[in-house]
């Protein structure tokens, strides 16, 4: 089948590439294994992707893993899993909703993150919707994704002997990576046109996208790309890079986004019966669609109201820059005849997003999905709130608690997330099968049942991977930077796999306040050694986006601490954070920490994955945790209540509750061993944040919300 450009694969073993171009490996470390055991080192140098894998691979080791008992065992025990799962019949969503399985949900977003060899996501957007994807596959939702395949996907960082983040983007050539061309029905390859107007040099005319598809599980992800020959220069660099270039840039990508993955999804014959666009970017499906019913005789209205029935949309975004919005002069430009083919006045189509900016009237991206979906959302209870303040002004005379904007928190998916070590321990305590159960709150409270011991080993061996892997990372910087021998010598010393371990990493934009930490750099140091009754490491990663010179002063700042005197040693910066180093930091770090200002974080999953992984959270009661807290599954950071004068003062009173929390509750309970070496209190928390986190903020219960009050009711 699709071997071309691989090494011959021996007969008894060829369909590993059926597993190799199913994300389902993704999520199922037991098909990775089947690689590893081939040639583990390769596994690691292609990182972790199975395509380029066994384009690399050489024909003796495949000769061998052939003819190696084991090996074949392993084989077959992965195909009879990947095979049942593609055929299973009581899914949830079959099970529940018999009558609705041909009703398909299209779901746009502009990012998917579904694993750290397909670098197109940059963080909690695209790691959000490709946990939603794998969880709609896991569940059986007649699931479609739709988005970009950006050649240049999103930057790989580097950070310079000074400190500074430098921005690399590597180009990903698609023939090496889970992904291949979709056909139509009839079997040809599909390209889909917009129109753009003159720009610069150019002329007005079509930009074309290429149609890729990732299959995840049983869910199809279809993909487009403007990377393509008849495109002239600047529109092949369309979908390039994630969030690059300028606003022109961006409008076009959205056009192509909304407007071309609807043109997409007729030309593979699909009809959704529900729309859902994850953020506003993918907004302009909603004109697409209604041109195309005003083209077959309904009026703008009855369009309209057919359109706000099959949409849901999802907010994202507690800050108002942080929504697009076009200025009215570029949308005359962009959409010029577009209010004639949908039979309105020109007025009237700016109208359907007008929000009024300091700079003049703009066509806002969330206000076009919020006139025309009936249902939205925001992603979590705390931004909910947020959400129906900030969009009050669209229903004038309704009080706020009635607009119409609900939540739906965002969750995990557990198997993407879960170290293996802990999953040997679930399938232990609950069964083989837990994995179909994982929204269950009876099944998570047993955990509680297993002997502290146990979660204690676990908990050691998962830091001790860290300190491994902190080692290597760092280790291979030294080496690109052209550092001594003897300084990269020392690397195998660096970091203690017995120490308490604090993890922070997550998007460096100035209000999550990474270096909030060293309000006073003296009390860390003491912290660090010990006042608490016990030494602290720290761990931090993350990226700035390119252009955010505040954020990148942030890691700048990280980074020389990370080297001055008192802290070096007890503090590290890991470079270019992405799903790999997320899934090591958040399962072998002891704690998870997040000091954004609230209640500007959304929701935030980072602290999901860790607690799933035994690592409670000590955060600001924001985003999801505001729901989580319950007093023991973790450490709360701040008043809620208190009212501050300045962002100084606010970044004072933060900054202490950390100290306090670290010096008098959670370095002692840390350190406080019983006569068996084991810290039970400790143990106690660990215990708990599985507990109260694995099933209420899973991907599985997210799903359940959006099917049940979401999807279900806009097929009807
Ligand atoms: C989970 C995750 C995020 C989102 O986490 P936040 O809590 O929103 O910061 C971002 N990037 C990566 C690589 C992740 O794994």
């Amino acid at each position: 089948m699709k071997t071309v450009g691989f090494t011959p694969i021996p007969e008894r073993i060829n369909r590993i590439t059926d597993v190799a171009y199913n994300l389902w490996w993704s999520w199922h470390p037991e098909a990775q294994e089947l690689f590893k055991m081939i040639d583990a080192q390769l596994w690691e140098d292609v990182y972790h992707n199975p395509v380029l894998f066994l384009s690399s691979v050489r024909q003796s080791d495949l000769d061998k893993a052939a003819n190696n008992a084991d090996f074949i065992k392993a084989y077959h025990e992965v195909l009879i899993a990947f095979d049942k799962y593609q055929v299973y019949e009581d899914t949830w969503f079959k099970q529940t909703y018999p009558d609705k399985i041909d009703k398909p949900i299209a779901y746009f977003s502009a990012e998917f993150g579904l694993h750290e060899c397909l670098p197109i996501y940059s963080g909690g957007l695209g790691i959000l919707s490709g946990d939603h994807t794998k969880e709609a596959s896991d569940l059986g939702l007649p699931f479609i994704g739709v988005g970009f395949l950006y050649p240049q996907g999103y930057f790989r960082q580097v950070i310079t002997h000074g400190g500074d983040q430098e921005a690399i983007y590597t180009k990903v050539r698609f023939a090496e990576v889970p992904a291949l061309p979709a056909f139509t029905p009839d079997g040809k390859e599909i390209v889909v046109s917009v129109s753009l107007p003159a720009r610069n040099n150019l002329p007005d005319r079509q930009v074309y996208a290429k149609v890729y598809k990732i299959q995840v599980g049983i869910v199809p992800l279809y993909l487009m790309d403007t990377d393509i020959h008849p495109n002239a220069e600047p529109d092949r660099e369309l979908s390039a890079r994630l969030y690059g270039g300028d606003e022109e840039m961006r409008l076009a990508q959205e056009m192509v986004l909304g407007i071309g993955g609807v043109r997409a999804l007729r030309k593979l014959g699909i009809e959704p019966a529900v729309w859902h666009m994850n953020e506003g970017h993918s907004a302009f499906m909603v004109l697409e669609r209604a041109r195309e019913m005003v083209d077959s005789g309904k009026t703008f209205k009855e369009a309209a109201d057919i359109i706000r029935k099959s949409s849901v949309f999802t907010t994202h975004t507690p800050v108002p820059a942080g929504h697009d919005a076009f200025p009215f002069h570029m949308m005359d430009r962009y959409f010029p005849t577009w209010h004639e083919d949908l039979k309105i006045s020109r007025e009237d189509f700016l109208d359907l997003a007008r929000q009024d900016q300091s700079w003049g009237p703009s066509f806002s991206m969330t206000v076009l999905a919020l006139k025309l979906s009936g249902r939205a959302n925001g992603v979590s209870k705390l931004h909910g709130d947020v959400s129906r303040k900030m969009w009050n002004w669209l229903w004038p005379s309704r009080n706020t608690d009635d607009v119409p904007i609900t939540y739906v928190t965002n969750g995990i998916h557990t198997e993407t997330w879960l170290a293996p070590e802990l999953k040997t321990l679930f399938d232990q305590q609950f069964g083989s099968d837990w994995t179909l159960n994982i929204d269950d709150q009876a099944m998570w409270n047993s955990i509680m049942d297993v002997p502290d011991e146990e979660i204690w080993d676990i908990m050691n061996q998962l830091r001790a991977r860290l300190v491994d892997f902190i080692r290597l990372r760092t280790r291979q910087r030294m080496i690109r930077l052209g550092m001594h021998p003897n300084e990269i010598q020392s690397v195998k010393n660096l970091f203690n796999p017995k120490t308490l371990t604090i993890g922070f990493a997550r998007r460096f934009a100035t209000y999550k306040r990474a270096t909030l930490i060293f309000h006073d750099t003296e009390r860390l140091k003491r912290i660090v050694h010990g006042s608490g009754g016990g030494p602290v490491q720290f761990v931090f990663s993350g990226k700035a986006h390119p252009r955010d010179e505040p954020g990148k002063n942030f890691i700048r700042e990280v980074y020389y601490r990370s080297h001055e005197a008192g802290l070096a040693g007890h503090l590290i910066f890991i470079e270019d954070y992405d799903m790999n180093v997320s899934r090591n930091m958040l399962a072998g770090a002891d704690v998870w920490m997040n000091t954004p200002r609230r209640p500007m974080e959304a929701s935030g999953t980072s602290g999901e994955k860790a607690a799933l992984n035994g690592s409670p959270n000590f955060s600001i009661l924001d985003g999801w945790w505001d729901e989580a807290y319950n007093g023991k599954n973790g450490w709360s950071i701040g008043d809620v209540d208190a009212q501050y004068n300045s962002e100084y003062d606010q970044n004072h009173a933060d900054a202490t509750s950390i100290y306090e929390t670290l010096e008098q509750k959670l370095v002692p309970a840390f350190y406080n061993r019983g006569d068996d070496g084991i810290p039970h209190e400790w143990v106690q928390h660990v215990k708990e944040s599985i507990r109260t986190v694995a099933p209420q903020f899973s991907m599985t219960r997210m799903i359940k919300d959006y099917t049940n009050d979401l999807y279900v009711p806009s097929m009807e």
